[in-house]
């Protein structure tokens, strides 16, 4: 038997153990053997206190076991450490799809709609008590389709989700897709209200690295002075890339709670504190509009100062795509 084989022979055994000295725990009554108790802190919140209140001989049985685990812990951590890290791997900006696997997808990637149409949305959620995420979900297959607002207003009216089949499961899925940024987005990406100007200039050309289109928004700078207007973020979430990339230049990208990806870049500079992990709120400072990127760190010049904004979403099958940003901030430039 080599080694981890007696580890984890061992740790199934103390497992075994730990049940069943669970279970003598639950049969007993007597509060002095519970190994946590809550107690109340000064502040009046609950917190749990790890009380090692059993008998002498129980208290060195308790001991041996959770040191064995922690070495289990640790030995398993080693070895199993980086196919963990793998799971749970940060986007791959350079991954992101471009091109949506079905047309239908590529229609929600586009999210061409008017901002006065997202507002008649919402309405019509408040209206007929349906989440907004569900509301644009119909509103993107019904469109996709071929149909009016009318219609919109007419699917939304009579939907009942227990006798709803569409044919390719679209409404859920689209639902799902929208619901990972439309709760999340409270901020336009600046903090100024002028000296900036933007248009709708989804999959246009760029040449950088070959012929390629543009998959999100450029706001430029009036000035075309970097370090001047401040950018800030739209959502609440945590950082899970800061630093250089060779497209973006300094960038910050930022996973909301829905679970999309909001991409700020060509940043002048970021706010030296800002790690990977770290908590943002919406409208917590990100960096400062900048002109770098397109060349090894450090890069600046190549082209206006402008932000880039990319948002990214994850179909079913985990292929993150980008969405045109558009509407969404004509949305939140009025707020
Ligand atoms: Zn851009």
């Amino acid at each position: 038997m080599g080694a981890m084989e007696r580890v984890i022979s061992q740790m199934s055994y103390d497992m075994r153990r730990k049940r069943y000295l669970g279970k003598s725990k639950k049969q007993s009554r007597n509060p002095q053997h519970e190994i946590h108790h809550r107690a109340k802190s000064t502040s009046g919140r609950q917190v749990y206190m790890p009380v090692l209140a059993l008998g002498g001989g129980n208290a060195k049985k308790v001991i041996g076991i959770l040191l064995i685990a922690i070495g289990v812990i640790l030995i398993l951590t080693r070895c199993f450490g980086g196919s963990r890290k793998d799971a749970v791997k940060d986007i791959n900006e350079k991954k992101v799809v471009y091109e949506t696997q079905t047309s239908y997808e590529n229609f929600i990637q586009d999210f061409n709609i008017e901002e006065e149409d997202l507002k008649v949305l919402l309405d019509l959620s408040l209206r007929y008590k349906q989440d907004y995420a569900h509301t644009l979900g119909v509103w993107a297959v019904e469109s996709y389709k071929g149909g009016s607002m009318a219609q919109v207003k007419q699917c939304l009216r009579q939907y009942r989700p227990e006798n709803e089949i569409d044919d390719f499961g679209m409404y859920d899925a689209a639902t799902k897709l929208y619901k990972q940024f439309i709760y999340d987005i409270r901020k336009f990406p600046l903090k100024i209200r002028k000296g900036y100007t933007y248009e709708n200039g989804w999959k246009q050309s760029r040449t950088y690295n070959g012929n390629r289109l543009h998959y999100g928004i450029d706001i430029m700078s009036d000035t075309n002075e970097s370090g001047k207007i401040e950018v800030i973020s739209m959502t609440d979430g945590i950082v899970e890339n800061v630093g250089w990339n060779e497209t973006g230049g300094y960038r910050v990208g930022i996973r909301s709670p829905g679970g999309a990806y909001f991409y700020y870049a060509h940043l002048d500079d970021y706010p030296s504190h800002l790690q990977k992990g770290d908590r943002i709120d919406a409208g917590d400072l990100l960096g400062m509009m900048g002109d770098t990127g397109y060349g090894t760190e450090g890069t600046r010049g190549k082209f206006p100062v402008h932000l880039h904004i990319g948002i990214a979403v994850k179909t079913k099958d985990q292929v993150e795509f980008w969405i045109n940003p558009y509407a969404l901030l004509k949305y939140t430039e009025d707020k």
